[in-house]
């Protein structure tokens, strides 16, 4: 619901809401980095359909706002002077640590090809093991671990220390660094075999002139299969969960509302509550899982400190996102995307390979050293395609808005107010700023601003006359 989606999202986030951003949260590097490999790309046909939803989805369409002032007379996203001069400051260095983590990330491929150690690694492995199998192995891991040490680490320490002092976070050092190490291992779990995998395929006769469609094919499903288990498997390694009821018991039942309102049926055992307050002073619920596993959850912190109706507009949202099926179109597109984006990727290695592989030393993408230079181009095209997959999945949060405001009408006496007050909420938890750069905003935010979401929902009246609401009928 708020911009910080723990965990995987595939494109969309919601998949997080399910998809989740950062600065808070823990787990998130390795999740990223997951979305990288497989749906990262969900770009290609994603690439058009995303360019068209993004031009209209960036902000709230005009055509959905009332004409003449603001009807509801309520005051869109605003903070308290000491909380606005905060947010006005992380408004500066959060775009700092995004884009500076992108260029670092293809800064240290660039420095381990241009320096020559890429190939002297290898090398030295073929020095000591005489087993192809175990030489590849130990380079993914060893590439894998250097991408995470030399980046991933120092940038979500710098972020960690600014969620800290501005009091967004409450997680200690020895506890991050604890889920750091776990999100390391989870890394080299994943990325080892993906990574011997296009090894393999680029070195077998049957596979090797279309090794990126064979890895594509086989992405796709693992894709699938992570989304099924990081509800159950995944996220308890970072979090404890427990069913919404059983610590929560009036709050499911004033959930329950919502969901009958929907006309579709979430059963109670299909929400959870996330103990975050141990480590997170944010406010969020996300949508989680495919299938069996889909489930909805709100974070205690949301549970025991927002106002219940605001919770309902939160839990309103993520229905939305639950009933739209989001998780399952970002997956449809992430799929079609994943083979644009790795045939992509493999011309843009191969050239660079042609260019600048003599320098080095690498002759083809098609030896070990060569993953590297697929690591590079990958980062490369991730910035490239970041707009649109942030278009796609503000897309879906505008969607999940719109769906909310309209499920808790009936539900809480002023839809609009509630819905102003709980992005109100979830700004002030997170410092949001209420000015974003528009240029930051169109290339990064995986959710509208703060700011357009509140003065959206302080417009949005489809009850009066002339309006009609778009997802539900009376
Ligand atoms: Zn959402």
């Amino acid at each position: 619901m708020g911009k910080r989606k723990p965990f995987l999202t595939v494109i969309v986030s919601d998949s997080r809401d399910v998809w989740i951003e950062t600065m808070t949260y823990n787990g998130n590097h390795f999740w990223r980095r997951i979305r990288n490999l497989g749906s990262f790309v969900a770009l290609g046909l994603a690439l058009a359909l995303g360019l068209a939803i993004g031009a209209c989805a960036q902000q709230p369409s005009a055509a959905e706002l009332p004409a003449g002032p603001n009807p509801s007379q309520i005051q869109p996203y605003h903070l308290p002077p000491a909380k606005l001069a905060q947010a006005i400051a992380l408004g500066r260095i959060r775009p700092l640590i995004h884009f500076g983590a992108e260029l670092w990330n293809v800064g240290a491929l660039w420095l381990l090809l241009a320096t020559g150690s890429a190939t002297r690694l290898v090398q030295w492995l073929a020095a000591k093991t005489r087993l192809r199998w175990l030489e590849s192995a130990l380079f993914s891991g060893l590439l894998a671990a250097f991408v995470f040490l030399a980046v991933d680490l120092p940038v979500g320490a710098i972020g960690h220390f600014f969620s800290l002092r501005y009091g967004i976070s409450v997680e200690t050092w020895p506890l991050w660094l604890l889920d750091q190490s776990k999100t390391l291992g989870l890394t080299l779990l994943v990325e080892i075999p993906l990574l011997m995998l296009a090894f393999y395929l680029m070195q077998w006769n049957w596979s090797r002139r279309r090794y990126w469609f064979w890895f594509a094919a086989a992405i796709v499903p693992l894709l699938l299969l992570f989304t099924f288990l990081l509800p159950p498997l995944i996220e308890p390694i970072f979090f404890d969960f427990e069913p919404l009821s059983q610590s929560h018991a009036a709050l499911a039942q004033q959930l329950e509302r919502v969901v009958a309102r929907t006309g579709t049926s979430i059963p109670p055992e299909r929400m959870f509550l996330m103990k975050a307050s141990e480590k997170s002073n944010g406010l969020n619920a996300y949508v989680s899982g495919l299938g069996a596993s889909r489930r909805i959850v709100v974070w205690d912190t949301t549970a025991d400190r927002m106002p219940t109706d605001q919770i309902l507009f939160t839990f309103a949202h993520e229905t939305g996102h639950y009933v739209l099926h989001h998780i399952a179109k970002g997956l449809t597109l992430a799929a079609f995307g994943t083979f644009a984006l790795l045939w992509a990727v493999s011309r843009l290695a191969e050239w660079l390979t042609r260019r600048f592989g003599k320098g080095w030393r690498v002759e083809t993408v098609a030896a070990l050293p060569g993953l590297t230079v697929l690591l590079l181009a990958f980062a490369l095209l991730q910035i490239a395609t970041e707009p649109v997959e942030s278009a796609t999945s503000r897309h879906f949060e505008h969607e999940a808005d719109v769906f909310g405001q309209e499920a808790i009408h009936g539900l809480v006496p002023d839809p609009q107010k509630t819905t102003v007050a709980a992005f109100d909420s979830l700004g002030e938890a997170y410092l949001d700023d209420p000015n974003p750069n528009p240029f930051v905003e169109f290339w990064s935010y995986d959710h509208p601003s703060t700011q357009s979401r509140a003065i959206f929902a302080a417009h949005y009246n489809p009850w009066v006359a002339g309006q009609k609401p778009r997802f539900f009928s009376k």
